[in-house]
This record gives structure tokens, sequence and C-alpha cells, in this order.
């Protein structure tokens, strides 16, 4: 396996993933919560987070993909596996392993709240503040990491490097 310098260790995301699902199940108590991860990077983020909550709730998965080269999106995002459920009247729970541009989170949301859900809210391991094209209202966010691509954790170079426990960059 190819060698990464780590950005945030193992120890590092066990304890803010805690943290992050302790303000969620302070924020949901007693309520229902539809979760949708964003394949397929969210699957090790939304594992763990998961198992730390409280309430009762649904997992589900949206795969989107967004024309571009190995690194870069373009912000065009097309729909390649939706929702299996209706959202109207549900609170919703959007998790992702990493907002860059923003581009793929807006269309998302828009997407989204044209369902009907009665709370949309945004939880994301990683986010690139310094690359932002479009600002969205991220609810609850793991860690700001610097203008790196990044791989580990679920995140993948060329589908590859998502199991590895730890982010690490080039
Ligand atoms: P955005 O639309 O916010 O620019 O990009 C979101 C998507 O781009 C993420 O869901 C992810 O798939 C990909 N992406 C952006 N930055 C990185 C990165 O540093 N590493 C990896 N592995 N994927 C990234």
């Amino acid at each position: 396996m190819q060698k990464f310098k780590v950005l945030i260790s193992e120890k590092d995301i066990k304890k803010r993933v805690k943290a992050l699902a302790s303000r969620i199940n302070r924020d949901f108590k007693g309520e229902h919560l539809y979760i949708i991860g964003i394949l397929n990077g969210c699957y090790m983020f939304l594992s763990d987070l998961t198992k730390e909550l409280k309430m009762p709730c649904t997992v589900d998965f949206m795969r989107v993909s967004s024309y571009g080269n190995a690194t870069e999106t373009s912000g065009i995002v097309r729909i390649i596996m939706d929702v299996s459920e209706s959202l109207s009247g549900k609170n919703v729970l959007i998790v992702e392993d990493i907002i860059d541009t923003g581009l793929t989170m807006d269309y998302l949301i828009r997407t989204i709240k044209q369902k009907k859900p009665k709370s949309v809210k945004i939880c994301t391991l990683l986010h690139k503040k310094v690359k932002t094209r479009i600002n969205v209202d991220i609810d609850y966010c793991g860690f700001e990491v610097p203008d790196k691509f990044v791989v580990g954790y679920g995140l993948d170079y060329n589908n590859m490097y998502r199991n590895l426990r730890y982010i690490g960059y080039k």
C-alpha cells in the first residue's frame, strides 16, 4: 500500500465522530431521523456515526456523479441512484465525506428540498473551505481541511485507498 502523510489520525477521527454524534443525538432527541449517505465516500464515516446515534433512524443512500477529472468537480451533477422512500415530512440528515467547492451539496439540497421534507441538515466529515464556490450551511462538520487532495476513511483516489483508517495526503 502506498504511503501517505497523515492529516487526521484514526484516534482524532474517532473522537470527532463521537462528538458529532452527541450533537445530533441532542438536536434530534425523540425524533425520527432519515439519514441519506452519499455514496461511495460516506460509507466508513456513516457506519461509525450511525453506531453512536440513539434516536430511531432510517439509513438510505444516494449516488451522484459529477463530471470532471479525477481531482476536480465540474459542478454538473447527475443522480445515479436516488433515495428509496418518500421524504415528505421527514427530518433528513445528509451525510457526506467531503464538501469541496460546495457544488455537489448545493445540488443535493435543492433536489432533496423538492421532496418536501420537514427539515434538511448537512453533516460532512471534511470541509475544504478554501475551495468554496457555493456557500452551503453545514450543520455538522468534522474537520476543516487545507487545499490538498485527501484519501482514506472512505475517500478514494481512482477508487483506491478508501480502506485507510486515517485521512492522508501525498
Ligand atoms: P464538491 O462538489 O464540493 O466540489 O465536491 C464534492 C465531491 O468531490 C466529494 O463528494 C468527493 O467525492 C470529491 N472530492 C472533493 N475533494 C476531494 C478530496 O480531497 N479527496 C477525495 N477523495 N475526493 C474529493
